[in-house]
């Protein structure tokens, strides 16, 4: 009987259709097998999504197995249909997440020349593609496309095809990834044999094989102090052999942990530990919010979860939002679960991604520390996922599509195996939050910060006292600098005592609003209560969920003051003043722009922590699980850059960072103070961060978004219309607007904007935003079809 299969195939164009093949008589196909399938005149990579599907008359054979069995688990083609309906992405692009990385073959087509030259007369652009390929023989489109700088390159080339004068040819891309070859040297024979054939010189290597198996040829030279040319007579004499042997790259082979014991926990993290141990225990999953303070020691209660997983036999992964947090996390993962533990980011090179996958996917490492991608790691008997500092933008993918938060997918992950999820954070999202209060979520509370007491055990300690300093009285009263009176003497403060300092400055916003300096007043769409947008160019301030705008009044609306000004001060500006104040005060500046790799954090973290620098200014990077115990005073030097980011988030992601960083001083024994900078002391954001009150933030936010049915109360998608031409896309996005308008229609979901985006031209495109939202908004889009014009974006993070 002839079997079909469904197949998510690699496309070169999008689309939401799987197709069907037949299955071969000989080959043992499996779901989640990887597969090259004939499609039109091309041969393209699949992923067999299922195996005994209806017949379909026309269904071509499937041409080649790859590998032996399924690359793809089970639960996790469930994942992937999952995901392409919740984000509205093909399947195969999901399927792509769950692939070893570099392992996906892009389909290319190349142009080869045929005959000698044009027949007829060619166009001048005929003719500029006629030559570049006849010139190299054959060429790939996009390639092509860039060299002559022709965007129509590919349908110029077409055109040549019909003429007779070109042919068309498909191939696939070379995997980008693959496993590490070292040569090795083995034994054939038997040692005894082996002795006797090989000369005093070589005696030593036949032992050593003898004793060890098979050796890299470099080490078992050098080991020997051999030449190459030394093995010769006994590789020609068949008494060892050179092969290519696959080793693994390991991303921690240069970390070194000491093996470490667990500590006493207190009872807070008992009680926590305990719940979650019984969880794991029951085999029904469930999802925890772990909502401990800044220091609290959530990671001893994650450690006590992972012990308990593994004990029973399952693995874990652990979710960390940024790569600067690994290393030191890393290393007490490591330190505690010996052997057991590796790492997935993208700072990783291509090849020890590959590794490390296939060392989860073989069961060789069953503890994962990684960020959002790690959880579509290949991890059989999964029990356990941890998602630290859950309330972090790093867990929103932008691009490429899927754009996926990692909390809901790793809620899905663990509804489809019956893992327990454990969400921690002093700072919840105000869903996760909400999701705890009504009950979907159990809620865990670490109440104390924790400082180590000298003997392996923690005593409760205070939380930073945070002040908030009205910068508007400083400017009244003649301080035109960016640091306020008492900062500074703070700073000197600290430097005089040999302390250190920390300079906090949000990036998130930085340039893109309007603020009173008189009275902190920031213009806002009196519809969606976001700040509106400045916008340099044109002079106006736009609102970027529904296109309200105005122009910059005169005068402030509140005060009526003349002192409306944009806001933004760079990290470089914060050390230049730092320079003149305090001459010879040694500074560092931690941002994206100076660090790029991973370990360069860890490198400039270090440097701060010997001491090397007595000032440290940065950006959210700072907010980061960072111990820094000679550190008594951190300064914000204006809270409002986050305050006004145009997102309905903003007040709870400024709450956040700042918590996170105010979290960053008196870790030690010495105490600390956090100086907070503003025009406007008053916002609610500011207050619960000076009584550290996570609860009024949260009933705050949650009143808000009700009236304006803001998450939790609706759902949120946006759609990013892109066009060269701008005329074009301002049309594109008005069509599109009033087509979803209709479907909008008598359904609780509104339909706003086109609004421009921020900033309108990127990349040569001119992009336009259509913000749906309401209940289910997913239900509106079931027929748009996938389009290189635009964009979807489920619940999107972040600004306009
Ligand atoms: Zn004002
Ligand atoms: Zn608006």
């Amino acid at each position: 009987m002839t079997l079909y299969a469904e197949v998510a195939v690699h496309c070169p164009f999008p689309t939401w259709q799987t197709f069907t093949y037949r299955v071969p008589p000989d080959m043992e196909v499996r779901p989640g097998c990887l597969v090259y399938v004939p499609f039109g005149p091309r041969v393209l990579q699949g992923v067999v999504m299922e195996v005994g599907v209806p017949p379909y008359p026309d269904a071509k054979e499937i041409q080649s197995l790859v590998g032996d069995g399924p690359l793809i688990l089970a639960h996790q083609l469930a994942l992937a249909r999952w995901l392409s309906r919740r984000y509205l992405t093909p399947l195969f692009q999901c399927l792509a997440t769950m692939m070893p990385p570099g392992s996906q073959q892009r389909p290319l087509t190349y142009f080869v020349a045929l005959g000698d030259g044009p027949a007829d007369a060619l166009s001048s652009r005929q003719r500029q593609v006629w030559e570049y390929v006849r010139a190299r023989g054959r060429a790939e489109t996009e390639e092509m496309k860039k060299a002559l700088r022709m965007p129509q390159a590919g349908a110029v080339a077409a055109s040549l095809v019909r003429k007779g004068l070109l042919a068309c040819r498909y191939e696939l891309a070379r995997p980008r990834a693959r496993p590490h070859l070292v040569p090795h040297v083995r034994l054939l024979v038997p040692a005894h044999e082996a002795r006797q054939r090989a000369g005093l010189r070589l005696a030593g290597l036949i032992d050593l094989l003898a004793e060890r198996g098979p050796l890299p040829l470099v080490e078992a030279c050098s080991l020997l102090k051999l030449k190459r040319r030394h093995l010769r007579p006994l590789l020609e004499g068949g008494v060892i052999a050179l092969e290519e042997v696959p080793v693994p790259r390991d991303p921690l082979a240069e970390i070194k942990a000491p093996p470490t014991a667990p500590p006493t926990l207190t009872s807070h993290q008992a009680e926590a530990a305990q719940a979650i141990a019984k969880a794991l225990r029951s085999g029904r999953g469930g999802t925890f919010l772990l909502h401990g303070v800044t220091g609290s020691g959530k990671t001893e209660v994650y450690l006590a979860a992972i012990e308990e997983a593994l004990r029973l036999g399952k693995g874990a992964i652990v979710l960390v939002p940024e790569i600067s947090l690994t290393p030191q996390t890393v290393m007490r993962f490591a330190g505690r679960f010996p052997g057991q533990v590796t790492v997935f980011h993208s700072g990783l090179s291509l090849g020890e991604q590959f590794d490390v996958w296939h060392a989860v996917r073989k069961g060789e490492r069953r503890v994962v520390i990684g960020t959002r991608s790690a959880i579509f790691l290949p991890m059989e008997a999964l029990g356990l996922v941890v998602m630290d500092e859950e309330h972090e933008w790093a867990y929103k993918q932008q691009e490429p599509p899927p754009r996926y938060h990692a909390r809901l997918v790793a809620q899905e992950l663990c509804r489809l195996t019956s893992s327990v999820l454990v969400l921690g954070s002093a700072t919840p999202a105000i869903e996760s939050y909400h999701g705890a209060r009504t009950g979907v979520y159990h809620l865990l509370r670490l109440p104390h910060r924790l400082h180590p007491d000298g003997r392996g055990g923690a005593v409760v300690a205070s939380l930073p006292q945070v002040e908030v300093v009205d910068m508007r009285r400083e400017l009244q009263e003649g301080n035109r600098g960016i640091f306020s009176r008492r900062l500074k003497e703070a700073m000197a403060e600290a430097l005089e005592a040999g302390e250190q300092v920390i300079l906090f400055l949000n990036r998130r916003g930085a340039a893109s609003f309007v603020e009173c300096f008189a009275c902190g007043h920031v213009p806002a769409c009196p519809g969606c209560q976001v700040a509106y947008v400045f916008h340099r160019v044109e002079g106006r301030l736009i609102c970027h969920h529904c296109n309200r705008s105005r122009r910059i009044p005169p005068r402030c609306l509140a005060c009526g003051e003349n002192a409306l000004r944009p806001v933004g001060i760079g990290t470089q500006r914060v050390e230049e003043e730092v320079g003149q104040i305090f001459p010879g005060v040694r500074t560092l500046r931690w941002d994206r722009d100076v660090t790029r790799h991973w370990t360069a954090h860890q490198r400039l973290l270090e440097a701060f922590i010997k001491g090397e620098a007595q000032v440290l200014v940065g950006t959210q990077m700072l907010a980061k699980g960072l111990d820094l115990p000679r550190v008594t005073v951190t300064g914000v030097v204006l809270a409002d850059i986050g305050l006004y980011a145009p997102d309905f988030r903003s007040s709870e992601r400024a709450f956040q960072v700042l918590e996170q960083v105010a979290g960053r001083a008196g870790r030690g024994p010495r105490g600390g103070r956090v100086i907070v900078q503003t025009y406007r002391p008053t916002h609610p954001a500011l207050q619960a961060l000076v009584h550290h009150d996570y609860e009024a933030l949260y009933r705050q936010e949650m009143a808000l978004r009700q009236t304006l049915r803001y998450p939790p109360f609706g759902e949120l998608v946006r759609i990013t219309v892109s066009h060269p031409n701008p005329r074009e896309a301002a049309a594109l996005a008005t069509s599109l607007t009033s087509r979803l308008r209709q479907k909008a229609l008598g359904r609780p979901i509104d339909v706003l904007g086109p609004a421009p985006a921020y900033p309108l031209r990127l990349r040569g495109r001119y992009r336009w935003h259509i913000t749906i939202k309401g209940e289910d908004p997913n239900s509106v889009l079931t027929d748009l079809p996938p389009s290189r014009w635009w964009t979807v974006d489920v619940d999107p993070v972040g600004g306009a």
